[in-house]
């Protein structure tokens, strides 16, 4: 069924580059946007100026551009509820904090990173296992509700540092029903009296992301299972900010995980592999390290999107190829699972072989002359489109095109002799010969199917049928016994180039 007023929300803090996972939860929140008519937000989580790194920004931007991610309100669309940036909104937060101790629901906390530190110690020392601010400990603590207001205020007034803290009430029950994972319930004796605003007066993640998912009116929180464990906080801040009723319904998508399925997939596992889990090559800025990007390792967008679609959902049935379209008709919140889904680079690789076949030849050849010319090999465009043609549906990648027509450039230095023994005989030698006399006074076009003609003239006249030499023919020709359309092959080689190859083999290799 479908809701007319949808709206999500990508909200990536710029640390860095987009890890391919965050690709993924992008790709959701718009899929689910687009198939239920409504809009996708891009919001710059950036209250953690200690984490900010220069060019995050614009590589989410140009990451989710690539894969065919389009926003509808963001920092550089504009929209109803700019600015979509949270370090340009940071007035907004401190009301609601400050409302929220008007009304008993927050306080002020003085304490030092020392005393924080004392308190934890006393705690161990006391054999509590996790210390917390809360219910409990902050009546032995240095805040609004233990201070006399004339204290306060002092503190308040001095300048020195404080924060503002969720005064999280005893025995509430915390239910929320999200749409992956079902029912979770929480009591509030497990959550701390988090803090909600910073002493550099910034607010922290939690409470701006609650103040924004309610301004900007999400509808429908999507996001990574390691804010799983938030969530219940965030409920609570609905409740205590009078919002509750039009709280966003919450989906937390399955982890992804190491190729080997144990454990969370990280950078070192990719480099490991040999693998990018980025969506485009990121230089850090202060290391200058490099990272490997799908887009500059040759996989294609609508693969790229076809495979981060399936890590984590399934259409339920066997259909795999899904455009952009197709997916945003299919996707179902139903049929995303709850386990992690394994990152199995080979499934990244079959699909960019998929889409790769659906390439125009003339396109892709224009893609990899460069690697060509770096080789050292000048070939016209068409002879590229020819070999893209030829080889594409035998690769993964583009770029292995290149590698595959090696063979195309220098006659075989040696032939297989596997095949040799089984295929080289005196029929195949009469064969091989009589071709290549009959192609010394063929003078057509020198186009697959006129070679095909010709080859099937010559073993008719000779009385030798074709099943029986051809792989004899494909040595001769290649060095091995396995390979692409041969008569493809021939045509890009050229009718001299495959009479001196014949030549060559009848020469080397004794009947
Ligand atoms: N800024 C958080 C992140 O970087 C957003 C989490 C959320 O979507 O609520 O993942």
């Amino acid at each position: 069924m479908s809701q007319p007023n949808v709206r999500v929300r990508f909200a990536p803090s710029p640390t860095g580059a987009l890890h391919i996972g965050g690709v993924r939860t992008a790709l959701y929140n718009y899929l689910y946007a687009r198939q239920q008519g409504g809009q996708m937000l891009l919001r710059i989580e950036d209250t953690d100026q200690n984490r900010y790194v220069p060019g995050a920004e614009e590589y989410i931007l140009q990451a989710l551009e690539w894969v065919g991610i389009q926003i509808d309100e963001g920092p550089q669309q504009g929209g109803p509820h700019a600015p979509y940036r949270q370090s340009e909104r940071k007035e907004m937060y401190r009301e609601y904090a400050e409302r929220l101790i008007r009304e008993g629901k927050a306080y002020y906390a003085f304490d030092t990173a020392d005393e924080l530190d004392a308190m934890r110690k006393r705690l161990e020392a006391a054999n509590v296992p996790a210390a917390q601010y809360n219910a409990i400990t902050r009546l032995q603590m240095k805040n609004s509700l233990t201070l006399p207001a004339e204290e306060t205020r002092q503190h308040l007034e001095s300048g020195e540092p404080y924060v503002i803290r969720i005064k999280v009430q005893p025995k509430e029950d915390i239910r929320f029903n999200d749409l992956i994972r079902g029912w979770v319930a929480v009591h509030s004796s497990q959550i701390d009296d988090k803090v909600l605003l910073k002493s550099d007066g910034m607010p922290t993640y939690h409470l701006a992301n609650i103040v924004d998912d309610h301004l900007m009116g999400i509808t429908h929180v999507i996001r990574g299972e390691e804010w799983l464990p938030s969530a219940p906080l965030h409920v609570l801040l609905y409740r205590y900010l009078g919002w509750a009723d039009t709280m966003p319904q919450f989906a937390h998508l399955p982890l992804l995980l190491k190729p080997d399925g144990n454990g969370k997939l990280s950078k070192r596992d990719a480099d490991a592999g040999g693998f990018p889990i980025f969506p485009l090559e990121w230089t850090d800025p202060k290391s200058g390290e490099k990272a490997l990007g799908f887009r500059e390792e040759g996989y294609l967008p609508e693969a790229t999107t076809n495979f981060l679609a399936f890590l984590g959902w399934n259409p339920g049935t066997e259909q795999e190829l899904f455009t952009m379209d197709e997916l945003i008709q299919a996707f179902s919140f139903d049929r995303v699972h709850k386990a992690g889904a394994r990152f199995d680079i080979q499934k990244g690789n079959w699909y960019n072989q998929q889409y790769l076949k659906q390439q125009d030849d003339a396109a892709l050849a224009r893609e990899i002359q460069p690697l060509f010319t770096s080789k050292g090999i000048q070939i016209t465009d068409e002879q590229a489109t020819k070999i893209v043609h030829l080889l594409k549906e035998r690769v993964h990648f583009a770029k292995e095109i290149v590698d595959e027509s090696a063979f195309l450039f220098s006659s075989p230095e040696s032939y297989d002799e596997a095949v040799v023994s089984k295929r080289w005989n005196e029929e195949a030698l009469r064969a091989i010969g009589g071709f290549r006399d009959a192609l010394s006074t063929y003078d057509g076009d020198f186009t697959a199917d006129n070679i095909k003609e010709v080859l099937h003239h010559t073993l008719e006249s000779l009385g030798i049928k074709a099943g029986k030499v051809m792989q004899a023919l494909r040595l001769a020709l290649t060095g091995v016994g396995a390979g692409p359309d041969l008569m493809i092959t021939m045509e890009i080689l050229g009718k001299e180039e495959v009479i001196k190859r014949l030549q060559n083999a009848i020469d080397r290799l004794p009947a």
